[in-house]
């Protein structure tokens, strides 16, 4: 945990008017939900504000309250970055190295704003001025809900705010049932839900609202592209880029996939390997403390929690198949 005090968020946020606000590639339910909840409350407190993404995010996030008003640094990369090189302060959110950020990073890594980084993955690199980082919150919303409450603003949630940090949490615990959840977590759930948020809508909004093309990529999936580790208790997903394009696979679709295994009793460990235009994309779940993080870290270039992780090849799917099989056994 590395938390900074709110008397020093404070007089930072007193000096910054103009304020931006960043999280990472292909960002996830918590990544904009984390965002546009600081987003909405810094508009409150009076700030000039804006969010901005490395690249393009799901449907299934685009009904969320500040979603118009978020620039796709892939669609005007001259706007991004004057508006982060003149930004005194910039937030950035659910994400702990500039790597993540991809090209945007390296616009970030020019700009003389403050940073403040709001955070909840494994082992964060020293980018920022000030820290509210904590491994065990179960999300980056967790955090910024306790950031607004710390900042002594808890009456400016609304339910727009709400929905947005309710968003977060639901998806990065995959609807409450991580070990991350606390008994915390269900108290802020319950705060929010005093705004008038109504939670069905919100899992409707975002889990329901896919294309039957979806449906039958999954259904794809699990009867055709399911690998086994043989000896291991560990379960695999890979899908090539003409696969998907069968399905006519939109980004988000296989949001979820690699946890199908573990309804298998005895699975420890689910990856799922996408194969994009430029590398493969790799996800990485456990069970209990097998480390992913680190494993991630170590063989495929990536990093996260130590229950969920990510990383990339750039070597074809074949070969990271094969390279994922003989390292996972390093594992148990
Ligand atoms: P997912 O598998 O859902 O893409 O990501 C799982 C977790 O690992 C998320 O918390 C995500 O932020 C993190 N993650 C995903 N890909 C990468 C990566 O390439 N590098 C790092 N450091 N973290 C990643
Ligand atoms: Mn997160």
């Amino acid at each position: 945990m590395q938390k900074d005090s709110f008397r020093k968020f404070k007089k930072l946020l007193n000096n910054s008017q103009t304020i931006a606000i960043v999280t990472h590639y292909s960002p996830d339910g918590d990544a904009i939900g984390s965002s546009l909840a600081l987003y909405l409350f810094l508009l409150k407190l009076g700030k000039k504000v804006h969010v901005i993404v490395p690249n393009d995010y799901p449907e299934f996030l685009h009904w969320m309250p500040g979603h118009q008003k978020v620039l796709n640094f892939q669609d005007n990369e001259a706007k991004a970055a004057k508006i982060l090189l003149s930004a005194e302060l910039i937030f950035t959110l659910d994400f702990n190295s500039y790597k993540r950020l991809e090209k945007l990073g390296t616009i970030i890594e020019k700009t003389e704003a403050k940073k403040i980084l709001i955070d909840h993955h494994q082992q964060p690199d020293q980018f920022a001025d000030l820290y509210f980082h904590d491994v065990a919150a179960c999300s980056t919303c967790e955090l910024i809900f306790d950031f607004i409450v710390g900042l002594g603003e808890k009456k400016l949630i609304d339910k727009k705010i709400a929905a947005c940090i309710y968003t977060g949490i639901m998806t990065d615990t995959g609807s409450f049932r991580y070990p991350s959840v606390s008994s915390r977590t269900h108290l802020i759930i319950s705060e929010l839900m005093k705004t008038g948020i109504v939670p069905s809508d919100i899992h409707g909004a975002v889990y329901d609202n896919y294309s039957i093309d979806r449906l039958k990529l999954l259904g794809f999936a699990l009867n055709e592209k399911l690998n086994l580790v043989e000896g291991l208790p560990v379960a695999y997903f890979s899908l090539n880029e003409k696969e998907l394009a069968r399905f006519n696979y939109q980004k988000g679709d296989i949001e979820g996939l690699v946890n199908y295994p573990f309804s298998v009793k005895g699975i420890k460990v689910c990856a799922l390997f996408n194969e994009t235009e430029d590398y493969v994309k790799i996800s990485f779940r456990s069970k209990g403390t097998i480390d992913m993080n680190q494993f991630a870290r170590n063989h495929f270039n990536g990093g996260g929690h130590i229950n969920a992780a990510g990383g990339r090849s750039d070597e074809n799917l074949a070969a990271t198949e094969k390279k994922f099989r003989e390292l996972v056994k390093t594992l148990f």
